[in-house]
């Protein structure tokens, strides 16, 4: 799923030791989070259910196989909160049960002892509002002929622990089984879930029945239903996979490239982990109003359909780093699974590790290398705010996502790319359909290469922190006449009892004028420590790199001069090193860099997306003819987001661009169009008729151009204001999904609209089980409020609508005006 000093001389830390001592599975900060004890195995859960949509309702049966584990055991539980149970039978006649607020008891004298087996059946109903979503049942059909009205959907999202909504179960994800799932609904919709499709019945009353299987085990919050109105297209994955890619099928269109790579994902995660996908077959479905990004459901991905992008939203933005993180998934995830929340890591890291090096195949090495910093980046940002080791699970998305990602390249830059994914396929196969905690990889990396790498778990997952290296060098001229480049590290981050000096191999590489170098690896682990680099031949020195390619998770002090920087951005092989020059020329005057940077933005090298947005902004607001004509030549550059941040930075008020603002109102890029048309209307207001008459036609994702192209012609152009206001309020009415929602209430927010239609949209958007709609409804509800009229209107409003009392009180908890 997905969701980011001071100088110390002491002498050297006896860490080593302490780490030895204490290495085990300590996270050196309590955690809350650990294993859950249960008395059965469950073997095989087969669930049947019904729906009555419009109600929210789900009608169930579930059966439970199940092996005891322990002796001497009179009840077990199953977690169930909020659903109410009918029915229990055990082994087949009639058992006795104790309802609780989180499940259910049910008890036996005999039933559950080992090794006994047996079975039990819960008759059930529930109208849950987790775990599982009912969409659009109480609107109209889905009747505009736009992508993003609302659709009839029952869709679910099982992780963390919310299955146990809508399926009375063992709850967690250190039991794993096989599953089964009967659904039996109206004929006219479609519907996946995990496994195999082995039947399908028509029944009598215009209903289906769909019996899904999974062959081999998985955890339970892994278990998915999709329905809705979809068509199916298949294929063949690259290795012989069969593939179901479900889309709206009025817009087989956008299949393509919403779908793009997915095929050859499959030899790609093969290479990478030398185990071939472990499932029969692969479905992913969109949905409308998903709560995350995706979800990796075995053998079944539910994805939002925010990312059923059409050809030119795929410029902007797309689902493949989306879908490789959850195909992912299949291995880390649903394969092998963490066996408690602290080791969340062993999912989430590797499924932010896997689509960087996707990346490297359909983007390039410099898109490789700028993901990877990406993800350090995110954990050094995270480090300004607290310690928490990556496996703790108060470490927030930053530490389980990028953070436990940058460590994984780490660990492959330690032990060399061909023996790290000889780790990962022995330690896959190993725990084959099985949990897994940190440890099992720590002793893959024995079993397998015989090399003991607790220190680095020690230092980058069960401790927290970061290391900041202040560097500096000295060019020294001995006085027998030899010369050597004398580098001073200090570790100069805070320690404390989790955060210690850290210990790593890194390189050193002195550049000189004439373009070669001397490269030297040592492992840096003492608070301050010299390098000496012999230069024999007493040539000039142009840069020093420390770390080139930025392998290493840290941050680093390290001053340079202009020609330093110069020399660096200009010479060194990494787009990185060449990317962190240019950042460093920020503090010179653009007077003395511009050549320097003119130049570098011409060099086909730099053509990564980093490197020329870095050098726009610096060039931006420069005047001098040959800024302005060099960055003319990136309003051609074929990323749409170097565009789009170029229109940005650009001043559009400034003739001498006018006409490269209009000219970009036919870009291919929605992001562009929707950022020079509202600059080009703001910048000249009078013109505006003519800017909007040349973008009427554009929708964009979630219509977000649409959206702001109506918010312009109400601001800029009156005429047909009525009309325009009343296609914003619609986008803002549950006739559609959540993001066109937002979308139009930013711009309502923007032209301070608001009336009784709008405040039955927000009080609706409040309701939605959707937090990414109730939270912005609600907030913009209340903003509405501050003023006295829009704050009565809505109170009118709230008092006319027929409401359920939990309705009542969810809507007054996040609005308490509409109560004073
Ligand atoms: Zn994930």
């Amino acid at each position: 799923m997905f969701k980011f000093k001071n100088t110390i001389i002491l002498a050297l830390l006896v860490w080593v030791q302490t780490v030895n001592a204490q290495h085990s599975f300590n996270s050196y900060l309590p955690d809350k989070a650990g294993y859950r004890e249960h008395a059965l195995d469950i073997i095989n859960m087969r669930v049947e259910v019904s729906f009555k949509p419009e109600e929210g309702r789900v009608i169930g049966k579930v059966l439970h196989q199940y092996k005891a584990l322990q002796d001497k055991v009179d009840s077990v539980f199953f977690d169930a909160p909020g659903i109410a149970i009918s029915k229990i039978t055990l082994n087949g006649a009639n058992a006795s049960f104790n309802l609780v607020k989180e499940g259910v008891w049910i008890k036996s004298n005999s039933a559950f002892n080992y090794p006994k087996t047996g079975t039990i059946v819960i008759d059930y109903e529930a109208t849950p509002r987790k775990g599982i979503y009912f969409i659009g049942w109480n609107q109209p059909d889905h009747n505009e002929n736009s992508p993003w009205a609302v659709r009839k959907q029952i869709w679910t999202q099982g992780q963390g622990i919310d299955n146990r909504h809508w399926i009375p179960m063992y709850d967690d994800m250190n039991d794993k089984f096989t599953t089964e799932t009967v659904i039996t609904f109206d004929s006219k919709y479609n519907v996946l879930s995990n496994g195999l499709l082995r039947k399908k019945t028509a029944n009598k009353n215009n209903t289906t029945t769909w019996h899904y299987a999974m062959s081999k085990p998985h955890a339970g919050y892994l278990l998915m239903l999709a329905i809705g109105n979809y068509a199916v297209a298949t294929e063949k994955s690259n290795t012989g996979v069969p593939l179901q890619h479900w889309y709206y099928p009025e817009f087989k269109k956008r299949m393509a490239p919403t779908y793009r790579y997915t095929a050859q994902m499959f030899s790609f995660m093969k290479e990478q982990t030398g185990v071939d996908y472990p499932w029969e077959t692969y479905s992913q479905v969109m949905v409308q109003d998903f709560l995350y990004g995706a979800m990796e459901n075995t053998t079944a991905t539910i994805f939002g359909d925010f990312f059923n992008v059409d050809e030119r939203a795929y410029l902007d933005r797309n689902y493949v780093s989306v879908n490789v993180h959850e195909f992912t998934h299949q291995w880390f995830g649903d394969y092998i699974t963490a066996r408690d929340g602290r080791d969340t890591w062993l999912q989430e890291s590797f499924a932010t590790f896997y689509p960087k090096e996707f990346s490297k195949i359909t983007d390039g090495y410099d898109e490789w290398c700028w993901q990877r910093r990406q993800h350090q980046n995110s954990a050094i940002d995270a480090g300004k705010k607290d310690n928490f080791a990556v496996r703790h699970t108060s470490g927030g998305t930053a530490r389980v996502y990028p953070k436990g990602a940058a460590v994984i390249s780490m660990m492959a830059y330690v032990l060399g790319e061909s023996q790290f994914k000889r780790v990962i396929k022995h330690y896959l196969q190993k725990h084959a359909y099985a949990n897994v905690e940190t440890n099992d990889l720590q002793q893959a990396i024995k079993d397998e290469l015989g090399i003991n790498l607790d220190w680095f778990f020690d230092q980058w997952i069960y401790r927290g922190g970061e290391p900041h290296y202040r560097v500096h060098y000295e060019d020294l001229t001995y006085n027998n006449g030899t010369k050597t480049t004398e580098i001073a590290i200090e570790q100069i981050h805070k320690t404390d009892e989790t955060v210690r000096w850290f210990k790593m191999p890194i390189v050193i590489e002195v550049h000189y004028t004439d373009g070669t170098f001397d490269s030297v690896i040592e492992t840096i682990e003492k608070p301050f420590e010299v390098v000496k680099i012999e230069n024999k031949q007493k040539k000039q020195i142009a840069y020093v790199l420390f770390d080139p390619n930025s392998n290493v998770i840290k941050q680093v002090t390290f001053n340079k001069s202009f020609d330093e920087l110069t020399w660096q951005a200009q010479r060194a092989k990494y787009m990185l090193d060449r990317y962190d020059a240019v950042v460093a020329m920020r503090n010179f005057h653009t007077s003395a860099k511009r050549n320097v940077l003119i130049k570098l933005l011409a060099e086909p090298t730099n053509n990564h997306a980093a490197i020329v947005n870095e050098i726009v902004n610096q060039l931006a607001n420069d005047n001098h003819a040959e800024s302005k004509e060099a960055l003319t030549a990136i309003t051609k550059h074929p990323k749409a987001g170097v565009r789009d941040n170029l229109f940005n930075k650009l001043n559009a008020a400034d003739e001498f661009w006018k006409n490269a603002f209009a000219r970009a109102l036919a870009d291919s890029s929605y992001d562009v169009v929707k950022t020079v048309v509202t600059k080009l209307c703001t910048a000249y207001p009078k013109e505006a008729y003519a800017w909007l008459g040349k973008t009427e036609k554009v929708f964009g994702m979630n219509n977000a151009v649409r959206i702001k192209w109506l918010e312009l012609s109400v601001t800029y152009n009156n005429g047909d204001a009525a009309k325009h206001y009343a296609e914003l309020e619609k986008y803002a009415s549950p006739l559609y999904e959540f993001r066109t929602r937002i979308n139009s209430y930013n711009a309502l927010k923007t032209l301070n609209r608001f009336n009784q239609n709008i405040a039955t949209s927000l009080l609706n958007g409040i309701l939605a089980t959707n937090s990414r709609l109730a939270g912005p409804s609600a907030e913009l509800l209340n903003h509405f409020a501050i003023q006295q009229t829009y704050k009565d209107m809505a109170k009118n409003v709230y008092k006319q609508m027929e409401l359920l009392p939990w309705q009542h009180e969810i809507i007054t908890r996040y609005c308490n005006f509409l109560t004073n």
